[in-house]
């Protein structure tokens, strides 16, 4: 369903200092550039992803607190004009050099090697989160099936109520032969 290229993402920490001490902490801020990120045909990410991270120790382990915000901009799914919508996250994350069996939720992240990769993060959640039907509203009228008018212009003449659409579209492939 997406496509992506390796190698976009390096935005890599180094948690070494938070694991081998008790009061590391940082806070960071960055962007990650996900507009080469294909969806369905789309290009849904043109403004950079907004990102504000938190990293601090805690009894061997990293807590991790992270903020982002992004806009979808493509069409709407029904009436296919082209909407902008912003969306906010913000997740916490315990990060572990290695995972008991009772961690595996996804609230912890294993990083065998204390390297954690920021951008690869933000990446999945977006993409994880992207959303299976976008509307440029929840009231969106959509097009009429019959003449493709965005109804959300003004109302067409045709008679909806009465034509299942899908033998109006053969009826108009009938009229196109004649
Ligand atoms: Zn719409
Ligand atoms: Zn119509």
């Amino acid at each position: 369903m997406f496509k992506c290229e390796m190698g976009l993402y390096d935005m890599i920490v180094n948690l070494e200092k938070y694991f081998l001490s008790d009061d590391a902490e940082d806070s960071l801020q960055f962007s990650v550039d996900l507009k080469e990120i294909e969806i369905d045909g789309v290009y849904p990410f043109p403004f950079p992803v907004k990102v504000q991270a938190n990293l601090k120790s805690f009894s061997n382990s990293v807590l991790l607190d992270i903020q982002f915000s992004y806009i979808i901009q493509k069409p709407c799914d029904r009436c296919l004009e082209v909407a902008k919508e912003e969306y906010s996250e913000a997740n916490s994350y315990v990060i572990v050099t290695a995972l008991n069996e009772e961690d595996q939720d996804g609230r912890y992240i294993l990083a065998e090697n204390k390297l954690l990769n920021l951008d690869e993060l933000v990446y999945s959640s977006v993409i994880t989160e992207f959303p299976t039907k976008f509307l440029c509203s929840s009231d969106c009228k959509g097009l009429c099936p019959m003449c493709g008018q965005n109804l959300n212009e003004g109302d067409c003449s045709c008679d909806k109520k009465q034509v299942d659409p899908r033998l109006e579209v053969l009826r108009q492939l009938m009229d196109h032969k004649e």
